[in-house]
């Protein structure tokens, strides 16, 4: 990837090396200038098909170097502004693309060569092995480039296009899908189309959101998959050349050029064009006349769905003016969304985004949770209602039922034979396990997703591909599972959270929740703290000529420390006071001072329990992931906007602003966004603190630890397992807490009973353990 300087001539730059300017940019054609009415003030052709100029960093249009304008604002219902940067009347002249191509000869040859000797490598590499080969084909720029290079690298006959066709396409992206049929002969074009139409489907998940993009599988990777299945004639193992680029996003930035089983098991990725810049591609595209959709000459900078969960305000609003009759149906969803969850249609929210930070069901009218979970010392018990599936359809993916008299049923697994009893009560689907401490956490987790895919599978064939023997089928929307093919893998329980991605789009947490705006925006910074530890309790009663802090940094101060366990709180009524009296944990904390990452992890234990936002981004924003201020506001389930803006300022401030963030690594900061790294080497006494929080707050001294790592996913659940407080991968929990075992066995064993980890805590409470610390 080049970085590219201007050059003398008009519209021409040089990409180099050496070069300072790396913004991702595009041209600029008459048509976008002509929507802004920018003929009333500069002079250029309307005759003519080449671009007049480019845009950096989408909005600011740059003419040889200098930035003539910037555009501002837009929306889906509000058009973008453009701001004149000079007075002059500039008269723009076509850009001559050949010339561009010319002066970057060198670079764009080499590249090409590269990329055309990337597939063949591939090719060569993978076809021996049975694969079959296909060009992802969106109707974009990248994709444009990439089947043109895949032309020059393989012969027609050697791999199909595929268009997916999510159904929420721009009719100039289906325009452009018939011309490069037309452009380039030969090739074998194929579409892929899924079997919901796109308002039954957003109908069933509701709308995608940035963390919900069911759209992707569903509507796109599963049909792609399916049709090449058809195409193929045989098991789907394929190798996709798309146009991914590693400049369009932080999280494609880390790719590598060929991932194997990332998508989808049976699938490689081959991203031929990775490392290309949008300056290379519009350098090639331009001049090898390969197709350009003609949204570009709108403006619109990335082609895709035309409403989407990761669009930003100007392609939002350069679509929904450019094609308004083609966005009325899924802005008419979103705003039944809104009006819904707030009583009126609320199309601010819908501008700003509110709606792509959804995290669950709770603002939709098709949420619910339809699966309740009770654990007795003796079964397990799952009650299903409103299913739209059988349990018994869906059970042969844990074992095959070798005893079945409608009632009770004997089922053989991978781990033994267990017995359930199966009844249907008032239209709900009772199923109980018993005994229960035979079952391990896997069989615990398989037999939760079987629950849920009872409840809410609609048939979309997400999980068909994720299996390997094709014993997961979907036949007329119900769940088909082949029994004599499935080989009990459970990659269709384990490919998505909690094994059925309608599941996770409608699944309720944290109903009634309480008010989470707390804070005043305030974060619980270090400075605040250290204040606090310095002068104690008085410090909220300080005469004013001692005060350090504003009348609002000492109430979200109080609140913080407050809910660390430092102060004690009273329930009066329904009211929470807090008093000016240090709690027994308050007392050892002041101890332990301002600047030991051991203090500020019991304080986010605690806070885990106590404090709404913190409670809702322990259990929502998973290990490895990165989050911004619109995915906490989606997690918290209060509606008042406002209100989880405020707590959201204040958690991102207690990330930038105390050890929480970079120490715990909780949330480290990258320019806007925060990444969720989990706390790499977490305090032994800490862990074990966080084990007895978890005891005082189930009320039970011995739980699973199958039980404790799947809180989260139960609605009921009274206690946070450390793994989801501190941001620890299960896997690595499990060696922490046998660690435990061997540094305080007075203190926690684990006893195994039939494949079973049991986690015993002793006769201390948390508070007696933080002196551990000092031992
Ligand atoms: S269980 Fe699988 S196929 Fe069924 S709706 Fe859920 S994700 Fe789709
Ligand atoms: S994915 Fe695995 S567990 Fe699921 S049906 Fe296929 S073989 Fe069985």
């Amino acid at each position: 990837m080049y970085g590219y300087e201007w050059t003398e001539e008009n519209g021409i730059f040089r990409l180099t090396i050496n070069a300072k300017i790396q913004k991702e940019i595009r041209p600029v054609f008459h048509e976008e200038l002509d929507f802004f009415g920018m003929d009333q003030y500069w002079d250029y052709p309307k005759d003519t098909t080449a671009p007049l100029l480019w845009a950096e960093g989408v909005r600011r249009y740059v003419l040889n170097g200098v930035c003539v304008a910037e555009a501002q604002g837009g929306g889906f219902y509000t058009k973008p502004t453009i701001k004149r940067l000079t007075e002059e009347r500039l008269k723009l002249v076509p850009i001559d693309t050949d010339r561009l191509y010319e002066v970057n000869r060198q670079i764009m040859l080499s590249l090409e060569q590269k990329a055309v000797q990337f597939i063949q490598t591939q090719y060569e590499h993978y076809l021996p092995l049975g694969f079959s080969f296909v060009c992802a084909f969106s109707g974009g720029k990248d994709s444009l480039v990439l089947l043109d290079l895949m032309t020059k690298a393989l012969a027609p006959k050697d791999y199909y296009v595929v268009f997916s066709n999510t159904g929420m396409e721009l009719s100039d992206t289906l325009k452009t899908f018939v011309d490069a049929q037309k452009h380039w002969p030969g090739v074998r074009f194929k579409e892929a189309k899924c079997h919901m139409d796109m308002e039954e489907s957003w109908n069933e998940f509701g709308p995608p959101a940035s963390k919900l993009r069911w759209c992707c599988s569903v509507r796109k990777s599963v049909p792609t998959l399916m049709l090449l299945s058809e195409l193929t004639g045989k098991d789907t193992k394929a190798v996709v050349f798309d146009g991914v680029r590693a400049e369009e996003s932080l999280r494609r930035s880390k790719y590598t050029e060929v991932g194997e089983g990332v998508k989808n098991i049976q699938q490689v990725n081959c991203h031929a064009i990775l490392k290309w810049s949008s300056a290379e591609i519009f350098v090639y595209a331009l001049k090898k006349n390969v197709l350009l959709n003609n949204a570009y000459r709108h403006g619109i900078y990335r082609v895709g769905c035309k409403v989407c969960p990761m669009s930003a305000k100007w392609q939002d609003s350069l679509i929904s003016f450019n094609y308004p009759d083609e966005v009325k149906s899924q802005l008419r969803m979103l705003e039944d969304m809104t009006l819904f969850a707030k009583g009126k249609i609320d199309k601010k929210y819908i501008e700003d985004g509110g709606w792509q930070a959804r995290a669950g069901g709770k603002i939709l009218k098709q949420g619910e949770n339809r699966v309740s979970e009770e654990i007795t010392a003796t079964s397990i018990v799952f009650r299903i209602k409103n299913a739209r599936q059988n349990w018994n359809s869906v059970l042969p993916i844990w074992g095959i039922p070798v005893d079945d008299d409608g009632k009770r049923i004997t089922v053989k697994t991978k781990h033994g034979n267990f017995e359930m009893n199966y009844r249907e009560e008032n239209g709900q689907q009772i199923v109980s396990i018993s005994p229960f401490f035979q079952l391990d956490r896997f069989d615990i987790s398989t037999l939760r997703s079987i629950a849920n895919k009872t409840a809410y599978c609609v048939g979309c064939k997400a999980c068909t591909p994720q299996c390997p023997t094709g014993a997961y089928q979907i036949i007329d929307g119900k769940i088909v599972i082949r029994a004599n093919r499935c080989v009990h893998c459970y990659n269709c329980c384990t490919y998505t959270d909690k094994g059925c991605m309608v599941a996770k789009s409608l699944f309720v947490r944290g109903e009634n929740m309480e008010n989470p705006d707390k804070y005043r925006n305030f974060g619980f910074r270090q400075s605040f703290y250290s204040h606090f530890v310095d002068t104690g309790v008085d410090c909220f009663d300080l005469p004013d000529q001692d005060k350090v802090l504003g009348k609002d940094q000492y109430k979200a101060l109080k609140q913080w420390v407050a809910e660390s366990g430092i102060l004690k709180i009273e329930t009066k009524g329904s009211k929470k006071v807090v008093l000016p009296e240090l709690t027994v944990l308050g007392n050892k904390l002041i101890n332990i001072g301002v600047y030991n990452p051991f203090g500020w992890a019991v304080m986010w234990a605690n806070l885990a329990y106590n404090s709404i936002v913190v409670n809702a981004f322990c259990l929502n924003i998973g290990v490895g992931e990165t989050f911004n201020k619109d995915d906490i506001v989606g997690i918290l389930k209060y509606d008042n906007a406002t209100a989880c803006d405020h707590a959201a300022n204040s958690l991102l401030s207690t990330f930038r602003d105390s050890p929480i963030g970079s120490s715990l690594m909780q949330g480290i900061q990258l320019d806007k966004d925060y990444y969720r790294a989990g706390w790499e080497y977490p305090h032994a006494v800490a862990l074990l603190y966080a084990l007895y929080l978890y005891a005082e707050h189930t009320g039970r001294k011995s739980f699973t630890f199958s039980e404790l790592v799947n809180a989260h996913s139960n609605p009921d659940a009274k206690g946070i397992s450390p793994a989801d407080i501190y941001g620890i991968d299960v896997k690595k929990f499990r060696e922490d807490v046998q660690g435990l075992v061997i540094s305080f066995p007075k203190h926690i064993r684990v006893s195994f009973v039939a494949n079973l980890d049991n986690i015993i805590l002793e006769d201390y409470s948390s508070d007696d353990i933080i002196d551990l610390a000092e031992e």
